[in-house]
């Protein structure tokens, strides 16, 4: 029989009934340290005083009200939003592969308007993840996401990460738009080198491409800066938001230039949630915190101890690790051919520590932002307890 609730997830039996800065609780006592902060989302820790008292406040005040009517909030964030980063326009959603959808619909409209009916075509990467609409899942083409769900929305074209010449070969004049995340997160925590990024933006300048950057986990300050493409210097015209910017209450946002953003004329999107008062009160109480540069500071003192000492534990286990990548917050362990990621993360578990498997057989670690220094401590010893109980083959 069928479960009351869709099996599509492959669940831990792990139950938690209270979170605490760095730390979920179970009823029955269990205490685990949290190096997943839920896939990125949970950027400054579970239960935050600061983000509780926005969100009760605007709570006893107006949960919703449809965009029929102005929305304050909407334009006290969207204005944080703008005047710190490339966009001059941002449009509130409510989850990551929502914004996929408008960053789809965007890119086409804006060479549509222009008399370009014909460019339609988003060149993505393989081990890319967009979210699990009909939209993002073409925009993957990955097998195990698309197989029964066709046909897929046309239009898609699938480059292998990191291939040059295939990508050069693949522009054409019905380009419309390239799609990357900065560094890829379910793919398994592989950084475009910032050569690279710069190379997609001269490409795209020259063929009149636009350029969109999936920072649904890699973006609000989860590398070091507030938006990861800030290490190689160059912007995107369009950028996806979701994940750490709500701090855990649902929150996307896709911000773009003005010119990208012109063909998103009156009534050409919409959204019944998208920026309602209650995401907005949170996110910018997590925007005027994460945005701060002290703030960003202390991110990558903490990311440089989390780096260093996850550099040790590989070092004094390498039956079971490999190498350690990534940037800032957002590591990928990387596991060897004798042990299964999937293994590390449940023996994780055990030891009261949870992270997160990636595909290429990586196991990510995503901290919250404030991670106290000695969670992260008490975390490196809890993933040293992991290491030596998880199952090597020979
Ligand atoms: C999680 C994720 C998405 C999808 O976000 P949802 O909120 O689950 O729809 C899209 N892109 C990236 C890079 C992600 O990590």
């Amino acid at each position: 029989m069928i479960p009351s609730v869709l099996p599509t997830y492959a669940r831990a039996k792990l139950n938690f009934s209270r979170g605490e800065g760095s730390w979920l609780l179970t009823d029955d006592g269990g205490r685990y340290l949290d190096l997943g902060a839920g896939i990125a989302v949970n950027a400054l820790g579970h239960a935050n005083p600061d983000l509780i008292g926005a969100l009760t406040a605007q709570a006893n005040k107006l949960w919703h009200v449809s965009n029929l009517y102005e929305i304050p909030g909407q334009q006290k964030l969207a204005d944080k939003l703008v005047n710190t980063s490339f966009a001059d326009t941002v449009f509130f959603t409510n989850s990551g592969t929502e914004s996929a959808e408008l960053a789809i619909k965007m890119a086409r409209k804006y060479h549509y308007d222009r008399g370009d009916e014909d460019r339609i075509e988003i060149i993505t990467f393989s081990g890319c993840f967009h979210g699990r609409s009909t939209g993002a899942i073409a925009a993957s083409g990955a097998e195990k996401m698309v197989k029964g769900f066709g046909p897929l929305m046309p239009g898609f074209v699938h480059l292998p990460f990191g291939d040059h010449d295939a990508l050069t070969a693949a522009v054409s004049d019905k380009t419309a738009a390239i799609l990357i995340e900065p560094v890829q997160g379910e793919g398994g925590i592989r950084t475009v080198p910032d050569q690279c990024l710069k190379g997609l933006r001269d490409l795209c300048d020259e063929h009149g491409i636009l350029l969109i950057f999936d920072e649904v986990q890699c973006g609000m300050g989860r590398t070091g800066k507030l938006w990861a493409h800030e290490w190689a210097g160059v912007s995107p015209d369009i950028l996806m938001s979701a994940k750490g910017i709500g701090g855990g209450f649902p929150l996307g946002a896709v911000l773009a230039t003005e010119a990208a953003a012109s063909g998103m004329t009156l009534g050409t999107h919409g959204s019944t949630y998208g920026g309602n008062p209650l995401a907005m009160a949170v996110g910018s109480k997590v925007m005027d915190i994460v945005a701060d540069p002290a703030f960003l500071d202390a991110v990558n003192v903490k990311a440089g101890r989390l780096r260093q000492k996850l550099e040790g534990l590989v070092a004094s286990h390498p039956d079971v690790f490999e190498t350690v990548r990534g940037s800032g917050m957002m590591l990928g362990v990387k596991c060897t051919d004798k042990v299964s990621a999937a293994d590390v993360v449940a023996a994780g578990y055990s030891a009261g520590v949870i992270t997160v498997p990636a595909a290429d057989n990586v196991v990510r670690l995503l901290p919250a932002l404030n991670i106290k220094d000695d969670d992260i401590d008490e975390g490196i010893t809890r993933l040293d307890e992991a290491a030596g109980a998880v199952k090597v083959t020979a």
